[in-house]
């Protein structure tokens, strides 16, 4: 197999999905001298049936707006491979949303999920509908009509969804409400539900948590141990920037930005408890715009900027994909940025990873450093099943536990003979040998 040959084949069948080519040329760029050492592997075609999603539902979803109007928006639910377990994967609520971007995402999330050490499969889904000026009710009526027809292709040992951008707690809940009333039974199939009705703790933190336990483990390589000192740039206010900078702020970093879609603050006296809280209350209770910030505190503001031209010795990408572009990386380490670890899924274009890895900073594909966020939706599902609930701190022990697993997975596959660590080629190699184990032992299917 030759990476270039897949690819163009990919390309030829699939000539409109960029995001989703980019996701295999990185895995298959850094496994193919493994793979090629297997001829077995070759033999029953093992690098297509693992590129190409097992299934893709799509469909429409009608919705009546508030004024009475009759919405349409498309719905998808990409199962990408079930080799290891039952298909695992988030949801996606927003206007970019479509077959490319899933496929991106389901592919990554097979890799991820095999690094977790939990038995999960790979899937990812969503729609192209924007919860952005949305109502409650306008939100709660979508996802309803949205399970009409996903509740059929997903259970809890079939195909276990949860949130991403866009959906949240809020999103999950009323997804699981509608799933529960028509499946008729309570046995999770969604995890980031709420803690009363079979969430997990420490479900929301976890992928930032996550992302900062798999920073430390790298930065210890390097004799740090604590984050004092340390100037950090987050991307994003959602979900995993907002419980990445609360980690942060635990051990003492300073926090210098925040974005969102329209733009970034930049706070040289560092985003402190207090102001974080803000943030939280500003995302989750008014729904705004992270402006506010700069306009409540005083500091700038950049309109459709992105932080990465700031001075910091941290960067923590946690709002999208390809939102760190080659020059920005360029900035970074001119400014002597020491690690990258991604929160979202392929934050840094391909040109940004090779910018990194030429420089040899430290740094953390999504797939491995994110990993956190499935990872205690695994452990949610381990709690459904079992009918219990552990508490904050055993779940948070559990989390720190598969983030040093999946590091030292990454240093075992990844370590160069100069003893750089390529966290990328580690965590893909690591992923797709497990992957592939599963595939040739369960034959042709
Ligand atoms: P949220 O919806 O909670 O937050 C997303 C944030 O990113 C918002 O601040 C949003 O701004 C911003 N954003 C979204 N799209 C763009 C864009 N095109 N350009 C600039 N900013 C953008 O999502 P999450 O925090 O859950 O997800 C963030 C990333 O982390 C995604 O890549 C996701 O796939 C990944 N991830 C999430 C996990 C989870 O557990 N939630 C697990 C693993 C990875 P705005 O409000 O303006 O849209």
């Amino acid at each position: 197999m030759t990476t270039q040959t897949v690819i163009d084949e990919l390309q030829r069948r699939f000539p409109n999905e960029p995001e989703y080519i980019q996701a295999v040329h990185e895995v298959l760029a850094s496994i193919e001298d493994v793979y090629n050492q297997h001829p077995e592997f070759e033999r029953v075609n093992l690098i297509e049936r693992l590129c190409i999603p097992d299934r893709i539902v799509s469909f429409r979803v009608n919705w009546v707006d508030d004024q009475g109007r009759v919405q349409t928006n498309m719905g998808y639910r990409i199962q990408h491979n079930n080799a290891i377990g039952p298909y695992k994967g988030g949801m996606r609520f927003h206007a970019s949303v479509c077959p490319s971007i899933l496929k991106f995402l389901a592919f990554e999330q097979t890799f991820k999920n095999a690094l977790t050490t939990l038995p999960m499969g790979g899937a990812k889904g969503g729609s192209d509908f924007s919860p952005r000026g949305k109502s409650n009710a306008e939100i709660m009526r979508f996802c309803q009509a949205l399970m009409l027809e996903l509740w059929r292709h997903v259970g809890p040992d079939t195909d276990v969804p949860a949130g991403d951008i866009g959906v949240g707690g809020r999103e999950v809940a009323y997804m699981y409400g509608m799933y529960k009333k028509l499946a008729r039974e309570n046995t999770g199939t969604f995890t980031g539900k709420g803690v009363e009705f079979g969430g997990s703790l420490i479900r929301p933190e976890a992928t930032g948590y996550g992302n900062i336990y798999f920073l430390m483990n790298m930065l210890q390589s390097r004799g740090i141990t604590d984050l004092q000192g340390q100037t950090v740039c987050i991307s994003g206010s959602g979900n995993v920037a907002t419980y990445t900078a609360e980690k942060v702020l635990q051990l003492r970093g300073k926090v210098i930005t925040m974005s969102d879609s329209d733009g970034y603050i930049y706070d040289p006296d560092g985003i402190d408890r207090e102001k974080l809280d803000y943030i939280f209350e500003l995302k989750n209770v008014y729904r705004g715009r992270i402006r506010e910030y700069a306009e409540k505190y005083g500091c700038k503001y950049v309109a459709g900027g992105r932080p990465w031209h700031e001075k910091c010795t941290i960067a923590l990408p946690s709002a999208t994909q390809n939102e760190l572009n080659g020059d920005d990386a360029r900035a970074l380490v001119a400014n002597g940025v020491i690690a990258v670890s991604e929160g979202a899924n392929m934050p840094s274009t391909p040109e940004a990873v090779k910018v990194f890895q030429t420089a040899k900073i430290l740094y953390a594909p999504g797939k491995a450093a994110n990993a956190g966020g499935v990872s205690v939706s695994g452990l949610e599902m381990t709690q459904n099943a079992m009918h219990l609930s552990w508490s904050k701190d055993e779940v948070d022990a559990k989390l720190r536990e598969i983030m040093g697993n999946i590091h030292a997975q990454c240093v075992r596959y990844g370590t160069q003979p100069d003893g750089y660590v390529d966290y990328v080629k580690g965590a893909n190699i690591a992923a797709f040998m497990k992957v592939a184990k599963a595939m040739m032992a369960q034959g042709v299917l």
